[in-house]
């Protein structure tokens, strides 16, 4: 049987498996501890964070989603990065990570490299020079996130495996703002792809959580024993909604494109709108290689504000469909400012170096009928003209 489509594996895993009642959608169990059929006879389940019904469904769905060999669901992205790092590198290895990637995985190397648990180099990986001067220093691991975030920068992940492999270091792809509906990180050739499932995986914003998915089974079987070790593993609870949120995945991907390509066409006709940041824009430099690696280009898209910081605040207060918040990937539309939100926590030297500007909004759009995305933009451009 040929391999199933993405959006088929989303809505039908796990499927009329509930051999008792024959219900159609899995159960949820919430118990902490399974009992032992007879003394010494290990059940496949034993207790809750070393593994539990929910998430082993959840794990099949995410692995077989990235064409992996295993997986391993934790309780947030975040964990998920930190649970890669705990299980393959030690504190003489190299990490090697860009330079605008997500804010917490910015916070979470920088500072566990000052404390001396490993060696980390942020860089601008689309930077061909920046990126085989970092490899020739023989990093163990090295991350890519494509597109980035905020900048939605593209990184030519089968050319960069290639050269990373070729130093013996082991690549992990931070898939998030694709999703396996678009990109298959694994079949370009990376060891790893990891997802905050927070975002378009669970796509509701109502459950935080994380996945690591391996090429190899040995890989799945390292990485599940460190979950349980330093208990990082996710609830069945959040693996039950995220499984739920995931039937959609398909779907929901299809419509988030279709709105923000007409979002995109919109702004680009707008007098207090400069440099938009899309994959999909044939100006934008990794343009080329996205439509290489990457079967759709996504809803992330940033923009700079032709304006002043004052004007800036006034047309995100204006906006009523786009919420001001953290996060992205959800049903609903969001913008953010990552200089003072996301991405602060980096400080003003390295946003500086990222080239994330004061200036610059993120918008995550949502499932809302795009023409009244596009009427609610419409009135806070005017709204801030007005009183130009
Ligand atoms: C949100 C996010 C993370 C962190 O995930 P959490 O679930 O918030 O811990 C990591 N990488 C990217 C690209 C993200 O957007």
């Amino acid at each position: 049987m040929t391999q199933k489509k993405p959006a088929t594996i989303a809505v039908r895993t796990g499927i009329e498996t509930d051999s008792q009642f024959h219900a159609v959608v899995p159960p949820i169990y919430l118990s902490t501890n399974y009992s032992f059929p007879s003394f010494g006879d290990v059940p496949k389940y034993d207790y809750t964070r070393s593994g539990n019904p929910n998430r082993g469904m959840l794990e099949l769905a995410l692995s077989e989603l990235e064409s992996g060999s295993g997986a391993v669901v934790t309780n947030c992205g975040t964990s998920a990065l930190n649970l890669w790092v705990s299980a393959f590198i030690g504190p003489n290895d190299l990490i090697v990570a860009p330079n605008d990637c997500y804010g917490g995985t910015y916070r979470l190397f920088n500072t566990r490299a000052q404390k001396g648990d490993f060696n980390v180099l942020f860089i601008d990986q689309s930077d061909q020079q920046a990126l085989e001067s970092a490899l020739a220093k023989k990093p163990k691991l090295v991350l890519l996130e494509t597109p980035s975030n905020p900048l939605v920068r593209v990184v030519d992940i089968e050319e960069t495996c290639k050269k990373a492999h070729a130093v013996d270091a082991l690549v992990a792809v931070d898939n998030t703002f694709m999703t396996p509906i678009y990109q298959k990180p694994i079949e370009l050739g990376a060891d790893f792809v990891i997802h905050s499932t927070t975002k378009y995986i669970n796509g509701h914003s109502d459950v935080i959580g994380g996945v690591i998915v391996t090429k190899t089974k040995e890989h799945a079987e390292e990485l599940a024993w460190w979950g349980n070790c330093i208990g990082a593993t996710g609830t069945p609870f959040d693996s039950y909604m995220t499984l739920r949120g995931i039937r959609t995945l398909g779907a929901r991907m299809r419509i988030h494109e279709e709105s923000s390509q007409a979002i995109l066409a919109f702004l680009s006709k707008q007098e207090l709108v400069g440099t938009i940041y899309h994959p999909s824009l044939p100006e934008h430099p990794g343009h080329e290689v996205a439509k290489k690696q990457q079967s759709g280009f996504g809803s992330m898209l940033s923009f700079e504000f032709n304006g002043s910081m004052e004007k800036l605040k006034e047309f995100v207060g204006a906006l009523t469909l786009f919420s001001l918040a953290e996060s992205l990937g959800g049903v609903e539309s969001l913008i953010c400012h990552p200089a003072s939100m996301t991405h602060r926590a980096m400080g003003e030297e390295a946003l500086k170096e990222a080239g994330i500007a004061q200036s610059l909004l993120r918008l995550s759009v949502g499932l809302e009928d795009s023409e009244d995305l596009i009427e609610d933009l419409t009135n806070a451009f005017n709204k801030v003209q007005e009183t130009v």
